[in-house]
């Protein structure tokens, strides 16, 4: 397959995934053209929690300072029982000789795509342009693809050497390749509600990151640098209109942490739950990534950070094709399976098994479970082993040990 060909490498989406992918081929040298549906970049509530190796990669790209300026370093965080406040909490710096991160950043997602965005304008090989929805791949051939792109000019076709879908679960360059993306739906809805009231008065000894299980009602607690971010599922047969409703999120708030007044909401999110993993993340010149490719419930904190990983795996492989070090199609059919088989085997595993966790209605069950954290959290040996495992290090390692 030759490459790199005289088109532009085209991503879809600026995304987290997409963004930085589109930078780091920009400071590679290569032609990129990134396809943005909306006018302005969305600053919509979802991830907030940057894993060690997501910050050991971004590096690569010179964000991680900007980014840990308007975020929060986060190097504790709990597990809780949400009945009896007894918590178990892990240290990060336990893995301080595993990363150059050893903690979680809490920072919107959202500004890291403003950050990338903004420096694609200081390289001349790198256009972004907004208002450019893919609307379908209009077809490949031995040396490119084509796609067709709505535009504030009308439709047009738009060729790339290679395209790399990024734009999310709703990805039409996934789906208008023919590529399944099976799984499930939760019957459940996830409510994300944003506060800047204090919420550590309710609880004793609260870390910045908190997962709190219960029969009835689990939830995650998450600081950022100037809110509380709390997520609930909710109950499946109440409407939409009903769940987003200022006294929905008010009753959720007060059960959570009683108070005599209302809580000051800023966002409020309500969004369908899946376990989703495409079939195949290249098909000859197509290739996903992030979102498009795999999708999980928000428990772990995996999924932009599962992305993330996509994103660099993919562009270290496309530096060495164009450097004539690794013949096309092997690398990028070793893409596939490095990061599929991860995705299904680690990352849809591990978030499913946490959402059973949380939710748990066997007391003794419960009970055990947050012995077992505390006598883990408690051990620096098996602390480590944990954390360098729920942080994503050895999921990355091992996935580049696939052949
Ligand atoms: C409430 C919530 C909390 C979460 N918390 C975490 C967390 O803490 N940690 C974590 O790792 N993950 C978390 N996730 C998941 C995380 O948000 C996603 O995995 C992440 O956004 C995926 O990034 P992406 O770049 O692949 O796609 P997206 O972020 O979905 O970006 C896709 C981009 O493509 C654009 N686009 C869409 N369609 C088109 C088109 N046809 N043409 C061109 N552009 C298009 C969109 O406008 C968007 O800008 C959370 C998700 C939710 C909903």
């Amino acid at each position: 397959m030759a490459f790199p060909g005289k088109d532009p490498i085209i991503i879809a989406g600026a995304g987290p995934v997409g963004a930085s992918v589109a930078l780091y081929l920009a400071q590679h040298d290569f032609n990129v053209v990134l396809l943005e549906k909306e006018k302005v970049l969305p600053e919509d509530l979802r991830a907030s929690t940057f894993h060690p190796p997501s910050m050991d990669m971004l590096d690569e790209i010179g964000v991680m300072p900007r980014l840990i300026e308007q975020g929060l370093v986060v190097p504790k965080y709990q597990y809780r029982d949400r009945r009896t406040n007894e918590y178990a909490e892990f240290d990060l710096s336990h893995i301080k000789d595993e990363t150059k991160h050893p903690y979680r950043l809490q920072v919107e997602q959202w500004r890291l795509n403003k950050i990338c965005c903004g420096d694609l304008k200081n390289y001349p090989n790198a256009k972004v342009l907004f208002d450019h929805g893919v609307i379908k791949v209009n077809g490949q051939d031995a040396d490119g693809v084509d796609l067709l792109v709505a535009t504030p000019d009308g439709e047009r076709v738009i060729r790339g050497s290679y395209v790399i879908g990024c734009e999310g679960a709703n990805s039409m360059v996934r789906q208008t390749s023919g590529i399944e993306y099976g799984g499930f739906t939760y019957p459940e809805k996830f409510l994300v509600a944003s506060t800047t009231f204090p919420l550590e008065k309710f609880f004793p000894r609260l870390a910045a990151v908190n997962y709190i299980a219960d029969p009835d009602e689990w939830c995650v607690l998450l600081r950022c640098a100037n809110l509380w971010r709390v997520l609930f599922p909710t109950k499946p047969g109440i409407s939409d209109q009903e769940l987003i409703s200022d006294k929905y999120v008010q009753e959720r708030m007060h059960a959570l942490a009683p108070k005599k007044d209302g809580f000051e909401i800023g966002h409020k999110t309500l969004y369908n739950v899946h376990q989703r993993v495409a079939d195949t993340y290249r098909k000859g010149r197509i290739l996903l990534a992030g979102d498009s490719a795999h999708i999980n419930n928000p428990l772990g904190g995996m999924g932009m950070n599962g992305g993330l990983h996509d994103g660099f795996n993919l562009i270290k492989k496309l530096v060495e094709i164009r450097d004539g070090k690794v013949d096309a199609d092997a690398a990028l059919d070793q893409y596939d399976r490095q990061r599929r088989l991860t995705a299904t085997k680690f990352v849809q595993e591990h978030t499913i098994s946490n959402k059973k966790a949380m939710e748990e209605k066997d007391p003794d069950a419960q009970k055990k479970r947050q012995a077992e954290y505390a006598r883990t959290a408690a051990d620096p040996v098996l602390a480590r082993k944990f954390l360098v495992k729920t942080s994503m290090i050895q999921v990355v390692r091992e996935s580049y040990e696939i052949q």
